[in-house]
């Protein structure tokens, strides 16, 4: 019988750490999980599912527009903010439920509560001690604020799916996946939008071409971006706020969301009091077994600060309880993680972008097309999609895969599995396309741009 109340305590119940606990369980650990907010974490709470709900609504009015050119006669839609907010609560609270049984049936423990180590043995939560053998640091991330002046009256993305009403007008601050998704629901929702963000382009680390197609098709949105622009001071006027950006121009606006990036939620864990060493950003450091430097101390997900997104997490967490209670050593792979930005239209990427593949010293073959959606051939939209693969023209190798275009996100998954098959450009050149599909474009280009 161990000397511990838990072979395994975790902290967080988010993406990482729900994984890690039941499959834990599921091997036969003894297994606590605090919480100190809502069950499934960011992802479900404030993150990747109220997010993509959003998406779904802010896409409504565009397909109402698109619809005309089929013979559609549709009234001018409008759209009404407390309902979807009540419907979209109401499918969380169900998610918030399954995470419950899912936890509960594997007889993990839920503990409600903030914790807080105090030795690499004993969490402590609401007063209450509890002894275990290991602990794994699940916390996930919070949204960074600027120091600018005024910043306190922003919002993050952490309030924006509980405001009361719906912004008349908003601006965004930031430049990363989270403003231009919000910049594009907005829109779709009616707002007017302003994006502004301190580079010359915004997605830095996405593929150049997506950036600037993506950039394009928001601007024949409507949507105002400012790029090289920074906000400097934000004031309160009335019930609105004035924004002042570095050109000295002032812009009035509802709301102010910043959305400028994430960091590791590690303060008041007790981590560097036990020895846990920490990034200058906050994140553990951990190794590849995803041990921190105190042993038996485990992290994974936002919190180690490596790729912040819910599946590798979850692999994280996989690995985790793998390793630890399955006697099967598992390393996470991060080579070729697809990822999608549910902008509208959406990007899907896996793989090297051009600048990576000829940085890392390969010779490419770049095949691009760029086309105008089969659907808007008929709606009459001028919007264009454009789809690129990175080839190195030494092995043949498919090193990236990237799309800017309707359901990229859907057809970038297929992609990355064959990524990681180490597909050649042969492969995609024989596969057989479905048609009449966008997709089919991915084994269609033949002649090299590049
Ligand atoms: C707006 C937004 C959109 C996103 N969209 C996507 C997307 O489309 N696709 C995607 O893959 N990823 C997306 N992400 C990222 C994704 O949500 C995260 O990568 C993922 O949730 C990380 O999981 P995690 O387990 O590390 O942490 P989290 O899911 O953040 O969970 C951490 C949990 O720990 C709890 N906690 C923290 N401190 C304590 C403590 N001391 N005691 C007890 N509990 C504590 C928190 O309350 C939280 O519930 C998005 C994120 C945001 C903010």
């Amino acid at each position: 019988m161990s000397k511990y109340d838990f072979d395994l305590f975790v902290i967080g119940a988010g993406s990482g750490g729900v994984r890690a606990s039941r499959i834990s369980a599921g091997y036969g650990a003894r297994v606590a999980v605090a919480e100190a907010s809502y069950l499934g974490g960011t992802c479900v709470n404030l993150g990747c599912v109220p997010k993509k709900l959003m998406v779904y609504a802010s896409s409504f009015s565009a397909a109402a527009t698109d619809a005309a050119g089929f013979g559609w006669t549709v009234p001018a839609p409008t759209f009404d903010w407390p309902i979807f907010i009540a419907n979209k609560d109401r499918e969380i609270e169900r998610l918030n439920g399954i995470y419950r049984r899912l936890l509960e049936d594997s007889g993990v423990r839920i503990v409600e509560g903030r914790a807080r180590l105090l030795d690499r043995n004993t969490v402590e939560v609401n007063g209450e001690r509890f002894t275990t053998e290991r602990v794994l640091i699940a916390t996930g991330g919070r949204p960074f604020i600027p120091p600018i002046p005024g910043a306190e009256l922003g919002i993050t993305s952490d309030q924006v799916f509980h405001l009361e009403k719906q912004p008349k007008k908003i601006a965004i601050m930031g430049g990363g996946y989270i403003a231009v998704e919000f910049a594009g629901i907005f829109n779709g929702l009616g707002t007017e939008v302003m994006l502004n963000y301190r580079g010359p382009l915004f997605l830095r680390g996405f593929d150049d071409d997506l950036r600037s197609t993506l950039a394009e098709e928001m601007t024949k949105r409507g949507i105002d971006l400012r790029f090289n622009s920074l906000v400097e001071r934000i004031e309160c006027t009335g019930d609105k706020y004035a924004v002042t950006l570095n050109s000295g121009e002032v812009i009035e606006t509802d709301e102010l969301l910043c959305a400028i990036g994430r960091v590791p939620n590690t303060a008041g864990l007790g981590l560097e009091e036990i020895g846990v060493d920490l990034t200058e950003r906050g994140a553990v450091v951990v190794d590849e077994n995803l041990e921190s430097s105190v042993s038996g101390v485990y992290a994974i997900g936002d919190c180690i600060d490596r790729v912040a997104l819910t599946p590798v997490a979850l692999a994280e967490g996989m690995a985790i309880a793998e390793r630890l209670y399955n006697d099967n050593p598992t390393v996470v792979d991060y080579t070729n993680i697809p990822s999608a930005v549910f902008s509208q239209p959406n990007i899907g990427t896996v793989g090297l972008t051009e600048a990576d593949a000829r940085k890392d010293g390969f010779d490419v073959e770049i095949y691009r097309s760029t086309f105008r959606p089969m659907v808007h051939t008929m709606s009459g939209r001028n919007e264009k999609t454009m789809m690129k693969l990175v080839v190195d023209r030494k092995t043949d190798r498919v090193l990236g895969v990237h799309m800017v275009g309707p359901d990229a996100g859907e057809i970038i998954q297929g992609m990355a599995v064959a990524l990681k098959a180490g597909a050649t450009k042969a492969t995609f050149d024989s596969t057989i396309g479905i048609h009449p599909t966008a997709a089919e474009e991915f084994v269609t280009m033949r002649t090299p741009v590049e």
